[in-house]
């Protein structure tokens, strides 16, 4: 195959053969095949993945660099925008035709008009495909044509209208690259691991890349999937899928996952295992729900969904913040979540609610610090599910819980980590306590802390706040902001879907 307009495709996050649109589209096409990844080594803010994601970028695109390899072709991998990168390729390869699958983040969004833009005016077909979501965002919309912003009435519709194709099968063989190939970098110089390596706690838990992906899932279905009703919100067991950082680089397509979980239902005539399916499946919409939001509402990355929250009164301080990012509040369920997330990347999601209220309410510091720092440090960060997260936690996003309700750390962790059993394996400085005070350690008798080898303010700190004084005083300063903002009218609207997202 030598053709001279041989067919590109764009990869961003869906780095995966099997049910790739954009891919299998090209393959049928039968010319020569570029895969090309670019990577913007200039790119700022959210643009640029956080230092755990671009670990995993790193090992990912090894991955898929060998799987495209076993199948006949190899990766092009260049350095710029994806414009810049784009136009010289067609440069080398004039009239090729190019692939790519839809993102719905506000860049990938801006890359694609530019994309098209540029394509059109060089006259070069291009073609698009929605291989990230369940469905089109864009068509999906209320009766008077707005987008959704409660989740329930969008499940609803989500669910009258999904008739999803199985799932395309990974290609065996790929058509090969040109016969005069494309210059490619490699991997190493795009410098995407640490210079300091402390990545050894990532590297134990995750194999990145779709072989790796596929492995979780069926690890899942084996049996944790079972329980994901009944245990979902325990923190102390692996009973979540740990989809989230396959699914956020594409490395498993959501329609795969949906089918995968339909099928293990449709075999299945337990009535508590069916449950789980089904409440596993309204997880994977919610993420859709997440993506629908960020490709409607671009500027919430930032800013607050509700305008209303523009001048929330948050306090601008630092020494908390560290004490938070750190694992040092003295709240247990809260120490034990952040280094869960420093050593590991990812973190339960009932503890990701736990310690972003925790930051929000108790610290009343910015949605937009913690949100930040998750995006730094989380391997799955995800720009659509963090900020729907924050905001949902913040009570200024959709479907948002309300400001008022103020999670309580000590109650939180005796509801869902009953016996410690994961504040011990993330604080191991408090191993030696009792169940019944593991969850506030400063409520202990002095002699159950010499017992337990814990001198508060030593080995251990003491809590940060008063938890009680700390809710108070939120609720004043929320008390206080609404009387100026009348905001009863939004958050009475919201409130409705916030037993769907715990
Ligand atoms: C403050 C905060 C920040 C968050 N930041 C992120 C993030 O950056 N990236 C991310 O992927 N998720 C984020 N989440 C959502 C959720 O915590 C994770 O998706 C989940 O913990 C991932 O683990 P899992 O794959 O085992 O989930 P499972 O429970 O097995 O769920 C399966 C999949 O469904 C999706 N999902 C599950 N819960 C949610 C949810 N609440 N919102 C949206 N999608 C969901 C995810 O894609 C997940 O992989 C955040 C939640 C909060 C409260």
């Amino acid at each position: 195959m030598t053709s001279s307009a041989p067919s590109i495709v764009l990869f961003q996050y869906d780095l995966r053969l099997a049910d790739n649109p954009a891919l299998s589209a090209a393959v049928h096409r039968k010319e020569a095949l570029i895969c090309l990844y670019v990577w913007n080594q200039k790119a700022a803010g959210y643009d640029m993945p956080g230092a755990a994601s671009r670990w995993w970028i790193h090992h990912s695109l090894q991955s898929f660099s060998d799987h495209l390899k076993t199948a006949g072709n190899d990766l092009t991998i260049r350095l710029g925008t994806t414009l810049e990168v784009l136009s010289n390729l067609l440069r080398e390869f004039p009239k090729s035709h190019v692939f790519w699958n839809q993102s719905c983040e506000p860049t990938g969004q801006e890359i694609e008009r530019e994309l098209l833009t540029f394509l059109e005016t060089e006259k070069i077909e291009g073609h698009r495909f929605h291989g990230n979501t369940l469905v089109d965002p864009t068509t999906i919309l209320t009766q008077t044509h707005n987008p959704y912003r409660v989740f329930t009435p969008f499940w609803k519709r989500l669910q009258g209208t999904l008739s999803l194709s199985p799932p395309l099968p990974a290609p065996r063989t790929l058509p090969p690259q040109p016969s005069v190939p494309p210059k490619s970098l490699p991997l190493d110089s795009l410098k995407l691991l640490p210079k300091i390596d402390w990545a050894e706690g990532i590297r134990k838990r995750w194999t990145p890349g779709e072989h790796g992906a596929q492995t979780a899932l069926r690890k899942f279905l084996r049996n944790p999937a079972k329980f994901y009703a009944m245990d979902r919100d325990r923190p102390d067991l692996p009973h979540t899928s740990r989809m989230s950082p396959h699914l956020h680089f594409g490395e498993i397509s959501p329609g795969k996952i949906w089918h995968a979980i339909q099928h293990a239902k449709q075999i299945n005539r337990n009535a508590q295992d069916r449950k789980s399916y089904d409440t596993y499946l309204r997880q994977i919409v919610w993420r859709e729900f997440a993506q629908y939001l960020l490709r409607h509402f671009p500027h919430t990355v930032n800013e607050p969904l509700y305008s209303a929250y523009h001048n929330f009164p948050w306090r601008l301080e630092t020494d908390s913040l560290r004490s938070w990012q750190q694992g040092l509040t003295g709240f247990s369920i809260v120490d034990a979540g952040m280094r869960e997330l420093w050593q590991t990347g990812w973190m339960h999601n009932r503890v990701r609610m736990i310690t972003a209220s925790f930051l929000t309410k108790d610290l009343l510091l910015p949605w937009q610090k913690g949100a930040k720092w998750f995006w730094n440090t989380l391997v799955d960060a995800d720009l659509a599910n963090n900020t729907l997260g924050w905001q949902w936690v913040a009570g200024c996003g959709a479907d948002a819980s309300p400001f008022f309700r103020i999670f309580n750390p000590i109650t939180q962790g005796i509801k869902f980590d009953s016996d410690g059993r994961y504040v011990r394996k993330w604080v191991p400085e408090l191993t030696g306590l009792p169940c019944r005070w593991i969850h506030q350690p400063w409520e202990a008798p002095p002699l159950v802390l010499a017992e337990a080898n814990i001198s508060l303010g030593e080995t251990y700190p003491y809590p940060m706040i008063d938890h009680a004084a700390a809710r108070n005083q939120a609720l004043i300063a929320y008390r206080q902001f609404k009387k100026g903002k009348n905001l009863q009218s939004t958050l009475s609207s919201n409130d409705q879907g916030q037993a769907a997202y715990l």
